[in-house]
């Protein structure tokens, strides 16, 4: 997959760095709240004002994409898509369109799993507040979840549901649809070190300082610990848990990743994390693997090159898909023969439980 740790890559990026002409480069880091959610932008950059400049331009970016996809704001596209769609076809700018043509392609081949009209039932429960449906409610907006059921007018990027109740939320893929923005514009100004995130969802490019950056997957009952570390290079890497946003009653948790097939709280997993090209992609497939569960998500994504997963199970198991899997012993005869012995590909973490 997309996780290049190559020795022979590490050891010429340590060169370039000690070059003279970087004397005067450094790292610039800034944090912000936008998007409901915590952005976090680090990046390489020879001049500091430039580098601040390019870190003003994502944050502005995560504004423009917030204030056209928010779920919340009233104003939104998105808001008055959910506000009229169901009455008439709703015009949305190209943007809007195709990411949410993008969501319907995740759902084909998902066969659903990733819905963004989940949010017909979704809206009806209210974690912080501790709300969820009942039975019956849930019975009842259950038929109004359905992607097939959302016309999209290609020519005129008209929405329109076919079936009232209908609503949709982009919250499962718009963070990471933000962050490949970000990087992209990075990427513009010629930046090649740099990592954008917003929440769960982080995409890295190029290395750091020469060696990998080491990207942390929480213990899903403590953010203070760690289940296991992976290094990455190049990668977009997006994690759902069921620790984000919750309530427990009466010893079930609800929380926001919900089984559009049951309108219930997905609960094969505590945490799914997807490695792959971009954050768009994982971002989607994280939900997709969180609701699936790790058997069936990991037959998918082990056919799937370019993606790599890491599953956090209920009983504390940790599951790696078969990228990500330390290498089988090396018979001893071959232990020192190479440049990479003894490095395991991809850089894989050793299998681990949860501390
Ligand atoms: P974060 O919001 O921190 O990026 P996730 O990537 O796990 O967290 O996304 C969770 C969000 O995805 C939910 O808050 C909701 O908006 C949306 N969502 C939940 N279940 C689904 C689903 N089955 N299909 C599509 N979107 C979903
Ligand atoms: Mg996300």
């Amino acid at each position: 997959m997309g996780i290049r740790v190559s020795p022979i890559l590490t050891l010429l990026l340590l060169f370039v760095s000690a070059l003279p002409s970087s004397a005067h480069a450094e790292w610039l880091q800034r944090t912000d709240a936008i998007m409901g959610t915590r952005i976090y932008v680090e990046l390489w950059h020879e001049d500091r004002a430039k580098g601040n400049a390019a870190i003003d331009a994502v944050m502005a970016e995560m504004r423009r994409i917030d204030e056209l996809m928010s779920h919340y704001k009233p104003e939104s596209q998105l808001s008055q898509i959910n506000a009229r769609a169901a009455q008439e076809p709703v015009q949305v700018n190209p943007e809007l369109f195709d990411l949410i043509k993008l969501s319907t392609h995740f759902s084909e081949v998902t066969e659903g799993a990733f819905d963004i009209t989940y949010a017909s039932v979704g809206h009806l429960y209210d974690f912080r507040r501790h709300v969820k449906p009942t039975e019956a409610e849930i019975k009842a907006a259950l038929p109004a979840v359905n992607w097939r059921n959302m016309l999209l007018d290609e020519q005129h990027h008209t929405v329109r549901f076919e079936h009232a109740g209908m609503r949709i939320d982009l919250g499962g893929i718009g963070k990471g649809y933000a962050v490949d923005r970000g990087i992209a514009l990075l990427q513009s100004r010629g930046i090649q070190h740099a990592v954008v995130t917003a929440g769960g969802d982080s995409r890295i490019i190029g290395d750091h300082m020469g060696r990998p950056w080491l990207v942390a997957i929480r213990h899903p009952d403590d953010p203070n610990k760690v289940v296991t570390r992976i290094p990455l290079v190049d990668t977009a890497m997006s994690t759902s848990g069921d620790y984000e946003r919750y309530f427990d009653e009466k010893g079930v948790r609800y929380h926001h990743i919900i089984d559009p097939h049951t309108g219930h709280s997905a609960s094969k997993v505590r945490s799914a994390t997807l490695l792959g090209p971009t954050a768009t992609q994982t971002d989607g497939m994280s939900k997709t693997a969180f609701v699936l569960g790790p058997d069936k998500a990991l037959q998918i994504i082990n056919r799937m090159p370019e993606y790599d997963a890491v599953f956090v199970c209920p009983d504390g198991r940790v599951l790696y898909s078969n990228g990500l899997r330390p290498p089988a012993p090396r018979p001893k005869s071959s232990a020192t023969s190479t440049l990479d012995s003894g490095v395991p590909k991809s850089g894989a973490p050793p299998k681990s439980t949860p501390q």
